[in-house]
């Protein structure tokens, strides 16, 4: 059969593709893209030639069989995300698990990642490190998944939209308390790249202050006396209730 390849693409930076990345994107058979006409800039860019299928999370269970029946006639694949490692916050785990259920070799390359960027210049203990993604929109369902988290010693990982980021730091603050350490790390790789470090409450004040834009990563300090419940620290000057 033919190997499924896992490439990671840039977050941001161009240059951070790798050689390995761009040969393989190159002499693969077909790419399965999450956005194909994104995925497009891209090999415009390397002047990739490779066609391409769309590969989302609205048409995986469609396309699994098909790419499957494609790698089992001898076909080499590359699946690819619009940024950063597949399968990461992002579609490609059931392939994957396809894949090897039917014994089809899986080859990931190594590449950018939002996550672990944000997390060797966050200044918080890199290891452990728990990784959770997105939180969900709904204030319950964040305030149910903070609750656990703030009884993690390890530091914790959050994708979160710009939308997002200052309702979900007011709900860190009520959940984890105002000291718990937070970092921010925006617009990862690219030109107005930024970190914003310290406790929930400064930087809730941060996000009050500056409209937050573009991309982020927010990161939580773990809690080092997971049975001691979070010190509510909430000063009066800052308009919490407004965003939880
Ligand atoms: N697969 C990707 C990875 O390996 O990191 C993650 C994809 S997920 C759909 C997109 C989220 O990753 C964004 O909402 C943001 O939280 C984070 N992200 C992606 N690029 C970023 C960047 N340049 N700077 C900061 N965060 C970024």
């Amino acid at each position: 059969s033919g190997t499924l390849y896992l490439v990671p693409t840039p977050i941001g930076n161009l240059d951070d593709m790798t050689y390995r990345a761009i040969e393989t994107l190159k002499t693969v058979d077909l790419i399965a893209a999450e956005d194909t006409r994104h995925t497009q800039q891209l090999l415009n860019h390397f002047e990739i030639q490779t066609k391409q299928i769309s590969f989302h999370e609205h048409n995986t269970q469609a396309r699994i069989p098909e790419l499957l029946a494609k790698l089992q006639s001898g076909l080499n694949l590359a699946q690819v995300s619009d940024a950063g490692m597949p399968s990461i916050s992002d579609p490609g785990t059931e392939l994957v698990a396809a894949a090897a259920q039917v014994g089809i070799p899986v080859v990931p390359l190594p590449g950018p990642n939002a996550g672990l960027t944000a997390l060797i210049a966050s200044g918080l203990v890199p290891q452990p490190f728990y990784f959770y993604g997105f939180l969900g929109r709904k204030t319950s369902d964040q305030k149910e998944v903070l609750a656990e988290i703030g009884q993690r010693e390890e530091t914790t990982i959050l994708y979160e939209s710009p939308y997002r980021i200052r309702k979900t730091l007011a709900v860190v603050v009520d959940v984890l308390g105002a000291d718990r350490p937070v970092v921010l790390a925006r617009e990862l790789t690219k030109r107005y790249e930024e970190f914003i470090r310290g406790t929930a409450q400064e930087v809730l004040a941060w996000a009050i202050e500056n409209e937050p834009r573009g991309e982020f990563v927010m990161l939580l300090g773990g809690n080092p006396n997971p049975d001691k419940p979070a010190e509510k620290l909430i000063t009066d000057d800052l308009p919490i209730a407004e965003y939880v």
